[in-house]
C-alpha cells in the first residue's frame, strides 16, 4: 500500500514539474519591429468615405428588389474619386459592377498580392429605421465617427485600400510584385456575380496568388477573456454553411382521435435528438494557433491550463461551449430555423417540416454533416434535403507563410500594441472563391471591434471611429509596401 502510494506521488510531482516545464516553456509568439513613419491621412479621404455609405448598394434578398442604379452610380464614384487608379492601373469590370484592378510589378516573376473587398451591402430592414441613431445612408459625421452601412461591412475595405493606392500612386511608388485590388458587388448574396467570375478569369490566366487578403477577423477590444490588449485576429479559415429540410408526410385526421403519433410528434423528436446529440468539439487548426499565440499573453493559472492543452482540453471547450460566440469556434453548429406544420387547432395536419442551418468546421463537410443527421435520426419516414445555398468549409491556410509574417509585421507596425493571432472566421466571405489561384488566404479587416459596436454588423448603427478609418488607411499603405516590395 505504502509502495503505491509513494508512486503516485512521486507521478504526480513528476506530472507537475512537467506542466510547470511546459509553461515556462511557452513563450510568446508575438514580434517586435522597428517603428515606421506613417503618411497622414487628410479630412478629404474622410469625406470620400462618405460618399460612398451614401450609395445604397444593397444585395437584397429578392432579385427583383436590386437596385442597378446604385451601382452604376458607385462605379462613376470609383472613377472620380480615385482617378490615378483610373488612369494608372489596368481596369475590368465583371458583371458591370465588380471591379479588378491590376498595378504591374517591375518583377515579373514574383507571384502576385490580392487585396480585396466588397462594395455591397446588407439592406436596413425598414421596422428598425427608428432606431437607428443617424440614418444609414447619409454618411453622417458626428463625434469624430462616421454612421451608416458599409463604414464596417466592408466599405471600409474598398475605400480604404483604394485610397492607399491613390497615396502611393501619387508618391510615385512602384511596386516590384504585381498588385491586384478585386472588388466584389454581390458578396452578401454569396459571391457568384463577382468574385467567383474574377477568379475565373484571374486562373484562365495562369494566376497563382503569393497570398490573398478579404475581410473577416477585426482588431478585438476588450473581447476576449484573460487578455486586456486588443487582438488583431487573422481570419486563416472559414465556417462552412449548409441548411438540411427535415419533412414528413403522414395520415392527419381528426384531433378527437390522435394516433400514437403525429407528424409533428415525429418530426419534433428527431429535432431534439439533433440538438442533444451536438458534434463533437476539437480545439484544431485555427483554434489551436488562436491559443499558441494567445494563451503566452494570459497571466498566471490562464497561462497554465493554455500551456497544457493536452490535458486541460476538455475543460478550455467546457468554457468556450457555454457562450453562443464560443460554442461556434469549437464544432459544428446546429440551429433550428424553421418549424412548419398546421393549420387550425382541431386538426392534425399530414405535413410538417423544419430547416436547420449549421456551420461546419473546416475538415468536416455538408456531406459529412447530412451523414451524421441521417444517422442520428434511422427514420425513413422522414425525408432529408440540402438547401439550395451551402459552401463548404474552407481550407486551413498556414501561419508560417509569407503572407501571414508580412500581414502580421503590417499590423505590428501600424497597431504596435496589438497582439497577433490566427483565427476562424464563422460568417461567410467571398475569400472562398480565390481557393482555385491561392493557397495562402487571410481574412482581416484593420478596424477595432468592441462590445459597443459588435452587434452592429449586419445590424442597427453600423459606424466607424473617424480616427480608426484613418488607421485602416495607412495600414493598407503600410501592407502594399511590406507586400509587393520583395
Ligand atoms: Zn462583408
Amino acid at each position: 500500500m505504502k509502495r503505491i502510494l509513494q508512486t503516485l506521488l512521486l507521478g504526480l510531482v513528476l506530472l507537475g514539474l512537467f506542466m510547470g516545464y511546459k509553461t515556462l516553456q511557452f513563450k510568446s509568439q508575438q514580434i517586435k519591429v522597428a517603428a515606421v513613419a506613417l503618411n497622414p491621412v487628410g479630412e478629404q479621404v474622410v469625406g470620400r468615405f462618405a460618399k460612398a455609405v451614401t450609395l445604397q448598394t444593397i444585395s437584397p434578398e429578392k432579385e427583383r428588389d436590386f437596385d442597378s442604379l446604385a451601382f452604376f452610380q458607385f462605379n462613376d464614384f470609383l472613377k472620380t474619386s480615385f482617378p490615378l487608379a483610373d488612369s494608372l492601373l489596368e481596369k475590368k469590370r465583371f458583371n458591370h459592377f465588380s471591379h479588378l484592378y491590376k498595378w504591374t510589378g517591375s518583377d515579373p516573376s514574383l507571384k502576385p498580392v490580392i487585396l480585396m473587398a466588397h462594395l455591397d451591402v446588407v439592406p436596413v430592414i425598414a421596422e428598425n429605421l427608428t432606431d437607428w441613431k443617424q440614418p444609414p445612408f447619409e454618411g453622417k459625421i458626428v463625434n469624430d465617427t462616421l454612421w451608416g452601412r458599409g463604414t464596417i461591412d466592408n466599405k471600409i475595405g474598398v475605400i480604404g485600400i483604394l485610397e492607399a493606392t491613390e497615396t502611393l500612386l501619387s508618391n510615385g511608388f512602384q511596386p516590384k510584385r504585381t498588385l491586384y485590388l478585386s472588388f466584389g458587388h454581390d458578396e452578401e448574396i454569396g459571391g457568384l456575380r463577382g468574385a467567383k467570375v474574377i477568379v475565373e478569369h484571374l486562373k484562365a490566366q495562369g494566376i497563382e496568388a503569393q497570398f490573398v487578403l478579404d475581410e473577416g477577423g477585426t482588431i478585438s477590444q476588450n473581447i476576449i477573456p484573460g487578455i486586456e490588449k486588443d487582438v488583431a485576429l487573422i481570419g486563416i479559415a472559414e465556417k462552412g454553411y449548409v441548411s438540411l429540410e427535415l419533412s414528413i408526410k403522414k395520415e392527419g385526421g381528426h384531433s378527437s382521435m390522435p394516433e400514437k403519433e403525429s407528424a409533428i410528434d415525429i418530426l419534433s423528436a428527431a429535432i431534439v435528438k439533433i440538438k442533444r446529440n451536438p458534434f463533437p468539439a476539437k480545439l484544431a487548426g485555427p483554434i489551436a494557433g488562436f491559443m499558441e499565440n494567445l494563451g503566452p499573453e494570459m497571466g498566471g493559472i490562464n497561462k497554465f491550463i493554455f500551456a497544457n492543452r493536452w490535458l486541460f482540453e476538455p475543460v478550455i471547450t467546457g468554457i468556450y461551449e457555454k457562450t453562443g460566440s464560443g460554442n461556434a469556434l469549437v464544432r459544428t453548429t446546429t440551429a433550428p430555423t424553421i418549424f412548419n406544420a398546421g393549420i387550425k387547432d382541431n386538426v392534425i395536419p399530414q405535413n410538417a417540416k423544419a430547416t436547420i442551418n449549421f456551420r461546419i468546421m473546416p475538415g468536416e463537410s455538408s456531406s459529412s454533416v447530412l451523414a451524421r443527421v441521417q444517422e442520428l435520426i434511422q427514420d425513413p419516414r422522414i425525408q432529408i434535403t440540402k438547401g439550395r445555398m451551402q459552401s463548404e468549409p474552407s481550407q486551413i491556410s498556414s501561419t508560417e507563410s509569407n503572407g501571414f509574417s508580412t500581414i502580421r509585421k503590417t499590423v505590428a507596425e501600424v497597431y504596435p500594441n496589438a497582439l497577433v493571432a490566427p483565427f476562424l472566421v464563422i460568417a461567410g466571405t467571398d475569400a472562398k472563391h480565390f481557393e482555385p489561384i491561392a493557397k495562402d488566404i487571410y481574412r482581416f479587416s484593420p478596424m477595432i471591434i468592441n462590445p459597443a459596436n459588435i452587434k452592429s454588423f449586419h445590424g442597427l448603427n453600423e459606424r466607424i471611429a473617424v480616427k480608426d478609418f484613418k488607421k485602416a488607411v495607412q495600414f493598407y499603405q503600410q501592407l502594399i509596401q511590406n507586400s509587393t516590395l520583395e
